[in-house]
């Protein structure tokens, strides 16, 4: 079957949902198609490990409508060819897609764990948070691979539902190289204190699944039981259709400040993405505020009207009671942590410094404040501890 858009959308996310907005805003009679694999309509990824599992949380909530634009979607089906000179995408049942305007918005996806099953979940969408949800709850014992975002935000959801959550990571806290080592230090104590317990320091070489749970071979020779393992391992952008194609790639689908690609047909954003930061210089971040002011600048250019991207995404976080908002790169293994904390480890600021520059602010259990940590950023500084001192209220 042959299908003709005068935009095509490779990708049913937060991005995908953002671009067809902003096409649709300015242009109301333009044909719009969507090929998606996953069988859900576009919805918000990041409740999956923390809001849907509270009591009472309404998993439609997460909807995000996108048919309201007026466009056909194609869901369920995996686009697999892109053929540049024809414009024309193909999908796994052999569908053609012929379009005007092509994004390519295909995200990223989850790292696995090296063996599969029933009980274990490499968690990324809500078919894995509706898997997972089954498979927990009081009585049953999770382990959570995997001691980073996603792992230490599954493994808080898990406890709160009353399940035993063993995690598993190969550094000696959570968040480390993140965070500074007393936060991650802070982290452990208190996931120790809600009672999950830590196997720091470890790899899963292998394990085994069956019917009645599954059976995690360690790297320090130990075997763990449990009744599911949910896996926060990572993400790989997915730029297969870009890399056949021909396209760009390094670390994600390269772009401009366009956020087009060399060919001016095509676009990439969000996830998949790695653009030209103004302040940042050439990034890929994996946060939904990227997600949707990417997918809806790409969406402006696609409509006619293009502008550069000049945001500096945020991301946020929920673990239990504790919760942060982080602006540009949270990374301790690579740049100079300078830390102000108004209650130890409960209320602060941590700023990400190099060369007397803010390049990263982590912003604890501080609230309205990332605006003021993405002029940070943009300043040319220099900046040092002390100068850095109150900049940004602590409440
Ligand atoms: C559990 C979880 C919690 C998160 N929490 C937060 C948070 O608290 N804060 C935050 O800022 N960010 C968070 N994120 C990250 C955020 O959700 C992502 O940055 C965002 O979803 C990216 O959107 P996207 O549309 O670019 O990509 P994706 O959400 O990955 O969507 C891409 C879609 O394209 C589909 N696709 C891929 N290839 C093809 C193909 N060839 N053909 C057809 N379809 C294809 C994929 O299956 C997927 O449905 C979280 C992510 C997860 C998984």
């Amino acid at each position: 079957m042959e299908h003709r858009y005068d935009y095509l959308i490779i990708g049913g996310g937060m991005t995908a949902d953002a671009a067809v907005g902003a096409i649709r805003e300015r242009d109301a009679e333009g044909s719009i198609g969507l090929v998606g694999d996953e069988s859900d309509p576009p919805y918000e990824r990041p409740p999956l490990s923390k809001a849907l599992w509270k009591e009472g949380a309404d998993e439609a909530g997460i909807d995000l409508d996108t048919r309201r634009h007026g466009l056909d979607m194609h869901l369920g089906r995996r686009a697999v060819e892109l053929d540049r000179a024809a414009r024309r995408v193909r999908d796994e049942s052999g569908d053609s897609y012929y379009y005007g305007k092509l994004l390519l918005a295909t995200g990223a996806r989850a790292r696995s764990l090296p063996f599969g099953g029933e009980r274990v979940v490499n968690f990324r969408t809500r078919a894995d948070f509706l898997r997972l949800r089954s498979l927990a709850g009081k009585g049953r014992h999770v382990a959570v691979v995997g001691g980073g975002f996603i792992g230490a935000e599954l493994a808080a959801a898990l406890s709160s539902v009353g399940s035993k959550v063993t995690m598993v990571f190969p550094s000696d806290a959570i968040g480390a190289g993140r965070f500074s080592d007393g936060l991650a230090d802070y982290l452990n104590g208190y996931y120790r204190e809600r009672g999950v317990e830590l196997r720091t320091g470890c790899k899963v070489k292998n394990g085994d699944c069956d019917e009645d749970g599954v059976t995690l071979i360690l790297s320090d020779g130990s075997e763990l039981e449990a009744d599911a393992v949910a896996a926060g391992l990572g993400v790989d952008p997915e730029t297969g259709l870009a890399e056949q194609a021909g396209l760009a790639l390094d670390d994600g689908i390269v772009v401009d400040a366009r956020l087009r690609t060399a060919d001016p047909a095509i676009w990439a954003a969000g996830d998949v993405a790695r653009y030209p930061s103004p302040t940042l210089g050439m990034r890929r971040v994996e946060h939904e505020n990227a997600a949707i002011s990417m997918g809806h600048h790409a969406g402006c250019g696609m409509a006619g009207e293009p502008r550069d991207y000049a945001v500096e995404p945020f991301f946020y976080s929920d673990l239990f009671d504790l919760g942060y908002e982080a602006v540009g790169e949270i990374d301790a293994q690579h740049l100079e942590v300078v830390e102000h904390w108004a209650e130890p480890f409960r209320c602060g600021v941590t700023y990400y410094m190099d060369g007397g520059r803010v390049r990263g602010v982590l912003l604890w259990n501080v609230w309205g404040q990332v605006e003021a940590a993405r002029a940070l950023i943009a300043a040319p500084g220099p900046q040092d501890g002390d100068s850095l001192r109150h900049r940004i209220p602590m409440g």
